[in-house]
């Protein structure tokens, strides 16, 4: 005989893909969980992300949960039916430019196949141009993932939180966390529509996360925050059935069904957690699309309708964190640096695993927010 499981108070801090996921598995559950946000769902980088859902390119300590992800990716109808069709699979291709791109490949699909994963494979040019005929230049190869594609970032965030609703979860947007502070057993939070009483509380909050967790008396962590950018063009007829980037730089691309290409990546200006607000740096922004040029010529002659950055946190390592904090009755989930949309079910899931005390199905070690503390 299984013993059910006892019903907790639950507070999530922050209605990013994160929060919103671990709210969902959470309510799923039977726990009761209120979602806390200080904007609306998705008003930051969850909502305004490249949509990127790729597992190429991971660091080797990211792909278990990048691998368990996208099994929860795969099979989005179960967990948030109604806006699972806001997943496009199609594939993934990072190519090489010159000699060092190739040699870079190469040597990143021989050391993934000594530790055992066989996801990502090394393409020779004939075949890339086979798939992509519309390519303007030679490549040098590239490193392919199948299945891998892209998403409507708002609609997969609403998903989550819409699903967690369903299960149960309170919503509650416009609502700031403003202290948080150990009560007897559990946790009393503070916020700019009153005291919520929970018994654990998950911090969500993204690039706002490390001083909320030190508001909570935890140790100090180096969280930054900064404002990725991107780009998105007028219509233009497809040529572009994959999401690509280039070995040895951040660019992302992508054509959309409208036939608009977003265009963007690694490339960030500065952003105010003061003021709620990301910059645009047109000159930064600018190298993003002389890459896509240079992949597709086509793209020279498109317009660019809009540009825009979502604030993101970043850990000094690239790695987020997702653990248990110091505190009793605390786990944190945030620092996703620039590429936590696609890991967003899988870190969902396991933040509900820790709060409920059973073991994660992939390792969290690497990620453990008490790997900053001896450096501190
Ligand atoms: C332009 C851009 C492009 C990107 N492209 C990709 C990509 O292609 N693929 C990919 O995998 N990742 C991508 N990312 C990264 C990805 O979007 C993030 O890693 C991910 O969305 C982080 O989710 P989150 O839930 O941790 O944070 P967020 O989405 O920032 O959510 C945190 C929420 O917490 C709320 N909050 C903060 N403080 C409080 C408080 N005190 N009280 C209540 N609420 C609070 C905030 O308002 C916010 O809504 C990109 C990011 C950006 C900005």
């Amino acid at each position: 005989m299984t013993m059910p499981t006892p019903r907790e108070r639950i507070i999530v801090i922050g209605g990013g893909i994160q929060g919103c996921a671990a709210a969902c598995f959470l309510a799923k559950r039977g726990q009761q969980v209120t979602l806390i946000e200080k904007d609306h769902i998705g008003r930051h980088a969850s909502g305004v992300n490249a949509g990127g859902v790729r597992r190429l390119g991971r660091d080797p300590c990211e792909i278990p949960l990048s691998l368990a992800a996208m099994d929860i990716w795969t099979s989005l109808d179960d967990e948030i039916g109604g806006h699972a069709d806001a997943f496009h699979p199609c594939f993934y291709l990072k190519v090489a430019l010159d000699e060092a791109g190739h040699a870079l490949g190469l040597a990143r699909v021989d050391s993934l196949r000594q530790a055992g994963f066989r996801h990502e494979v090394w393409l020779e040019d004939s075949d890339i141009r086979s798939r992509l005929p519309h390519l303007s230049g030679r490549t040098f190869g590239g490193i392919l993932v199948e299945g891998d594609g892209w998403a409507v970032p708002w609609r997969i965030v609403q998903g989550f939180a819409r699903a967690a609703v369903r299960h149960g979860a309170t919503l509650v947007e416009d609502c700031r966390v403003l202290d948080l502070k150990r009560d007897g057993e559990g946790w009393q939070v503070n916020s700019s529509k009153g005291t919520f009483a929970a018994d654990q509380v998950v911090n969500c909050a993204g690039a706002w996360a490390a001083a909320l967790a030190r508001r909570a008396g935890e140790p100090a962590l180096p969280l930054s925050p900064h404002a990725p950018m991107l780009a998105v063009t007028d219509r233009r007829p497809p040529i572009l059935p994959a999401v690509m980037g280039v070995l040895g730089h951040t660019l992302s691309l992508k054509q959309l069904d409208t036939g608009q290409f977003v265009i963007g990546g690694g490339v960030r200006a500065r952003a105010d957690l003061d003021k709620n607000r990301g910059e645009v740096a047109i000159p930064e922004l600018a190298s993003s699309m002389r890459l896509a040029t240079t992949l597709f010529a086509d793209i020279a002659s498109t317009q660019i309708i809009r540009c825009w950055s979502g604030i993101e946190g970043y850990m000094p390592d690239n790695l987020p964190v997702i653990g248990r904090g110091r505190q009793p009755g605390l786990v944190h989930g945030f620092g996703f640096s620039a590429h936590g949309f696609q890991l967003g079910p899988a870190v969902g899931e396991a933040l509900a695993d820790l709060v409920m005390g059973r073991q994660p199905r992939v390792s969290l070690e690497a990620f453990d927010p008490r790997r900053f503390e001896s450096a501190a």
